[in-house]
């Protein structure tokens, strides 16, 4: 039987100073992967990115940004075209009804513009932390740290929190990786899960960090 992994902040904070800079190095274009040119169009996408590939997203903004360019556009339109507009990024109904209540909301309480403000984001239906988070790092820059399914799941194997709830995670990371680094951090999490900390055939062999990687000695963190 493997042994059990003990969870150590000060030892998570030191692996985040061990493995920041070489993900850094590894990954130097590490960026979001959704094409957007304003918040607004960033808060769309995120909101269809749900249960949906980055690359469709793309596809399907690619001719709806022009269609729809500001909130007001998207408060005026009706719902069954929008519904028709976005059908191919999945759970279209309830995405639909979301990013129009989103930009009624936009459009009334906030003047047309996507406030740049966690607790003001998290007023706008269909956005959680994980997309105020997006919008506010990416499109606003703010630090700002996302707990996609690659951080959370990244997180657990470096031993960085104990936390899986997103919510909890993103406030565990918050005190270990240095502020103006949290939007970074998330960008090469992410990428890194991508690309070698696989959720089902993790490349060990080849990572990067696997010298700071305590799911090598504790084989129960994978
Ligand atoms: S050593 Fe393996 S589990 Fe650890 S970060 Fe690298 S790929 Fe992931």
């Amino acid at each position: 039987m493997s042994k059990a992994f003990k969870f150590d902040k000060e030892r998570a904070r030191k692996t985040v100073q061990q493995i920041l800079p070489i993900l850094k190095k590894t990954y130097p274009q590490a960026r979001i992967a959704l094409e957007f040119g304003n918040p607004l169009e960033l808060l769309i996408a995120t909101i269809l990115s749900a249960q949906c590939t980055d690359a469709r997203v793309n596809q399907v903004t690619a001719t709806l940004f022009k269609k729809y360019r500001t909130a007001k556009d998207w408060a005026d339109v009706g719902i069954h075209q929008i519904e028709q507009d976005i059908k191919s990024t999945g759970f279209y109904r309830n995405k639909a009804a979301n990013i129009k209540a989103a930009c009624q909301r936009i459009v009334e309480e906030f003047g047309g513009q996507v406030p740049a403000d966690m607790d003001k984001l998290l007023t706008l239906p269909g956005v959680g932390r994980k997309t105020a988070n997006c919008v506010l790092g990416d499109a606003f820059g703010q630090p700002a740290i996302t707990c996609d399914t690659h951080v959370i799941r990244l997180s657990r194997r470096l031993g960085l929190s104990e936390n899986k709830d997103p919510e909890k995670l993103e406030f565990d990371l918050q005190q270990i990786v240095p502020r103006e680094e949290w939007t970074n951090f998330s960008h090469v999490m992410i990428t890194h899960g991508r690309q070698v900390c696989k959720a089902r055939k993790p490349l060990c062999d080849s990572c990067p960090v696997r010298s700071y990687c305590p799911a090598i000695e504790y084989p129960g963190l994978l």
